[in-house]
């Protein structure tokens, strides 16, 4: 059965048959091609600090491949931007979700964050000159890109907090403060950050402090980027997540994106589809978790106490819990799309956080039964699920940690319901009353 034999019900009827037939071509690409490759991808990334400044061939590869058949940036979507293939966001999510079972794809087809949700950036908000200089050689995948938001010295999923300083000086913007969890600055092709920091550190409405500035990553002075963080062990190279600091770095006035003060609308608009693109891959790296769990519970040489693992009920419990959970995973992010594709991500803001939420905590577990299921093996660099399973946590917290989108979804839910319920509610308990003829003083529960 091939990938656009298995859409959903629900969201087929937002299907091309275009996109049905590059969603095919994708599934072919990730598991004939970018799976495959991924040893060679490390192998050929060795072991040593020159993962940190050269970059596996094989990508190239991969990359040439991919644009020969016309799978490149169909992250872009159609009814918001020119410059990608020209795809919804339901279409690309069908799609991403193949990407995310491989280490590789996404970057093979530049759809890789955080490239992505940059370049929707400078397509949104970019003006001519910042649009040529960065984003066509983004698009083309030349170049690689970080966005540089959470500091060290602050709590960073509140945004107000963000500290690093930015000054006029005559023609110059002048930057000062630190920044980690630079994700991509890592890479040697890492060209150009997207820097947030205050810009009016005083002004009464703390959403209009903020700017975001574009600075060149190689030969700018005053930059040091001093370490790239580990994600449980793992150090992602040759992206990487980099500790920068900034001292007197300098750039024209004209690097900045939007306007001054404009920081909060553009992490806003870059934050809406980027946030669903990760849950389309996270649900990717589920299925392949429960594949690989499959394919230990019936491995003929494995059976503890003489049974295969797959005659065990609790075990096929495992499987059956894990296709319920991916499955209504699954439609909650394709709603999400489409609510996207009907509007924008504005609209949609219900509906990006609940697959924000929601997919990382179903692909933590479903990828922890499948470790579960392989003993020893599951933890370590046999499998895929050890890597899958730190990536997949970190999801709870990057883009923004859990509880800030609960509060943020509980708060508005209860702020536009609470009326309307209350009214409802009281209605009935009166109308029940009235119908068993008892009188309503003083019994209501409301
Ligand atoms: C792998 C990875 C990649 C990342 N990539 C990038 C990147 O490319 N660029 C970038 O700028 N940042 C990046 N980040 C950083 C990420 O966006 C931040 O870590 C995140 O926004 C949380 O900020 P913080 O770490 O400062 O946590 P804090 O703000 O200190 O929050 C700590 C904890 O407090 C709790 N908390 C916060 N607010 C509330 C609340 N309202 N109610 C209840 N509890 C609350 C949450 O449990 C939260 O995890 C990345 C992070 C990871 C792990």
């Amino acid at each position: 059965m091939s990938a656009s034999t298995r859409i959903p019900v629900i969201a087929q009827p937002f299907v091309s048959d275009r996109a049905k037939r590059t969603l095919d071509q994708v599934e072919q690409f990730v598991e004939k091609e970018c799976i495959p490759s991924e040893a060679i991808f490390r192998a050929q990334l060795g072991t040593g600090s020159q993962r940190w400044s050269t970059y596996p061939a094989i990508m190239e590869t991969l990359k040439q491949k991919a644009r020969e058949q016309g799978l490149w940036n169909m992250f872009l979507p159609k009814n918001h931007f020119a410059q990608g293939a020209g795809f919804s966001n339901l279409e690309y999510g069908l799609m991403a979700e193949y990407l995310g079972k491989s280490t590789i794809a996404s970057e093979a087809t530049n759809n890789a964050a955080p490239d992505t949700g940059n370049m929707e950036v400078l397509a949104k908000y970019g003006n001519e000159q910042q649009k040529k200089q960065w984003l066509e050689p983004l698009l083309e995948g030349k170049i690689r890109s970080a966005f540089l938001m959470t500091e060290p010295e602050v709590a960073s999923s509140d945004a107000t907090n963000i500290q690093l300083d930015i000054k006029r000086e005559g023609d110059e913007w002048v930057l000062n403060g630190s920044k980690w969890w630079s994700s991509g600055a890592g890479d040697p092709r890492c060209a150009i950050y997207l820097v947030m920091g205050k810009t009016d550190p005083t002004n009464p409405d703390p959403y209009k402090q903020q700017s975001v500035i574009l600075v060149p990553a190689h030969n700018t002075p005053g930059i040091t980027v001093h370490r790239m963080l580990t994600v449980y062990g793992y150090d992602d190279a040759p992206h990487g997540h980099g500790h920068i600091t900034f001292k007197n770095v300098r750039v024209p006035v004209s690097n900045i994106v939007l306007g001054e003060g404009r920081g909060f609308e553009i992490i806003q608009g870059r934050l809406g589809p980027g946030r669903i693109h990760h849950a389309m891959r996270t649900i990717g790296a589920a299925e392949k978790a429960l594949e690989w769990m499959i394919a230990r519970i019936n491995d003929e040489r494995k059976k503890p106490f003489g049974q295969s693992l797959s005659s065990h009920g609790v075990i096929l419990e495992w499987v059956a819990k894990s296709r319920i959970e991916i499955d209504a995973a699954r439609l909650i992010v394709l709603n999400a799309a489409i609510k996207i594709d009907q509007g924008d991500a504005k609209s949609a803001l219900k509906e990006i956080a609940q697959a924000k939420v929601m997919v990382p905590s179903m692909a933590c577990g479903v990828i922890d039964r499948a470790v579960q299921a392989y003993g020893a093996m599951g933890v370590c660099q046999d499998t895929p699920l050890a890597y899958m399973w730190a990536w997949v946590r970190t999801l709870r917290i990057a883009d923004g940690p859990d509880e800030v989108h609960l509060l943020q979804m509980g708060r508005r839910e209860n702020k536009s319901r609470k009326e309307e319920v209350r009214r409802k509610l009281k209605w009935q308990a009166e109308e029940t009353e009235k119908l068993l003829g008892v009188t309503a003083g003083g019994r209501s529960r409301l």
